[in-house]
């Protein structure tokens, strides 16, 4: 079994890939070559500005080449609880700004000819439990009262066979809203629209220190020093104390992934008939998916660590893929990995500016559309081409007690496991 993500084994960094020289001096630094890095950096190439992206590894170092390739609308959040939080008029400016993620994304991959194994099937949300297909159905209604949302399908318990090849699920809602696609292909094309509209792609180039001076900004790198008159941090999931206070606002989770060798065809056709991505309504959710090439995916967790261990997560998880589909016992697990998500204590992405520094993060693991839109909308608040953004509006919780040890993660798992066995 091989400890290395599915993805950049199927589709390594391609050998062309550009990359620059660091430079002395320019316009904008970002920090961070994952989907938000590389997001805002083709934003502001094509806006005229001079752009580097610096990554602290190849470009697939972090979640953007990791994932499970689930790109939907929506955030972390559920959208009934983000509009009694934030009211119903930022409330549907959020939800819009998930659905323009979506068009972002299919624009992206249409203008800059990337072929990522785009599959627009919708997602199955698997009901774990009677109460959970209830309050899907609750949803729909919701969704289409109060947003005009006519993209979900439920699909009672005696239809799901229809939908997996399971009877452990209590119903499903299916959204026609959301896609599949090879992350890793997504990524290295971004990277590569992000060089041909004139960014600096900048590898293997760690950013150690931001000092600010009156006209802008020294960052201090592992291949030398460049000036800025802005920087924007894209760290997300890998978010150190480079600016202390925008770490206070997001903490490390991991999640885990295994695959499994290619599947018959027979045998994909009954597991997924219409091969949508599928996750399911636990708080410690599993979500899979067939892979473009027939193999059978599992993801999730069962605790918030970033550190455990690969083989014993593929054991938990091959344990689970059983439970769900006893046919795929003794079939052998080819991969198992793991990455870093960017979670924020109100479960909302946001942007803002720190010290003068800008940073977009906090997807909370729904991040595949949302990551490049926030680069953009970043970059274009950065240069004032707008002047605005619902995810720089809603408030952004930064308790006391957080100051880059995430201290609580056992205490928080404990929580959404009760969470699991009561609700
Ligand atoms: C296993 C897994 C499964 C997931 N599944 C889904 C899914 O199905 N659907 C979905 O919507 N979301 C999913 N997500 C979340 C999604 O992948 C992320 O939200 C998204 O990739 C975030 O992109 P990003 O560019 O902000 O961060 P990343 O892609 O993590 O990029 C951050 C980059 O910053 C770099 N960096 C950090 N510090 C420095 C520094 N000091 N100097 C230079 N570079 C630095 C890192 O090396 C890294 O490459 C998943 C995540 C994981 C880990």
């Amino acid at each position: 079994m091989k400890t290395i993500p599915y993805w950049l084994d199927d589709f390594p960094r391609p050998a062309d890939l550009p990359t620059a020289p660091l430079p002395e001096r320019i316009d904008v630094v970002v920090v961070g070559g994952g989907y938000t890095g590389l997001g805002a950096g083709r934003t502001l190439a094509r806006n005229g500005h001079s752009v580097a992206v610096l990554e602290q590894g190849n470009i697939g170092n972090g979640a953007s080449a990791m994932n499970g390739g689930q790109a939907g609308p929506g955030v972390k959040l559920a959208i009934q609880e983000v509009f009694k939080k934030y009211g119903p008029e930022l409330g549907r400016q959020v939800w819009q700004a998930t659905l323009d993620s979506m068009t972002l994304l299919e624009e992206t991959l249409a203008e800059e000819n990337i072929d990522c194994d785009y599959t627009p099937n919708g997602v199955i949300m698997a009901a774990c439990k009677p109460s959970h297909y209830q309050a899907y159905a609750a949803k729909t209604e919701w969704m289409q009262q109060n947003l005009q949302y006519d993209r979900f399908k439920l699909v009672p318990p005696e239809q799901m066979h229809t939908e997996l090849g399971t009877n452990i699920y209590h119903g499903a809602l299916v959204d026609y809203g959301t896609s599949g696609l090879h992350p890793a292909k997504y990524l290295f094309g971004l990277a590569r629209a992000a060089a041909r509209a004139g960014a600096h792609i900048c590898e293997n180039t760690r950013v150690e220190k931001i000092t600010r001076h009156g006209d802008g900004f020294t960052l201090a790198t592992s291949r030398g020093p460049v000036q800025a008159n802005a920087v924007l941090l894209a760290t997300n999931g890998y978010t150190t104390n480079l600016v202390p206070q925008i770490q206070r606002g997001v903490f490390t989770v991991g999640s885990y992934m295994i695959v499994t060798e290619p599947l018959p065809e027979a045998l994909q056709k009954e597991l997924v008939p219409n091969n949508r991505v599928i996750y399911d309504s636990k708080w410690f959710l599993n979500y899979f998916r067939l892979m473009p090439d027939g193999r059978m995916s599992m993801g999730g967790r069962n605790n918030l660590s970033p550190n455990l261990d690969v083989g014993e997560s593929a054991q938990i998880l091959s344990a689970r893929m059983i439970e769900i589909f006893p046919q795929l016992k003794g079939v052998p697990v080819t991969h198992t990995w793991t990455g870093q998500l960017g979670v924020t204590f109100d479960l909302m992405p946001h942007i803002g500016r720190e010290e003068g520094v800008y940073f977009a993060y906090g997807y909370g693991g729904h991040g595949v559309a949302l990551s490049a839109y926030l680069g953009k909308e970043a970059a274009e608040l950065m240069t004032g081409k707008i002047s605005r953004s619902p995810f720089a509006e809603v408030s952004h919780q930064k308790p006391f007690y957080y100051r880059g040890n995430a201290w609580f993660l056992p205490l928080a798992a404990a929580y959404y496991r009760f969470l699991d066995s009561v609700s």
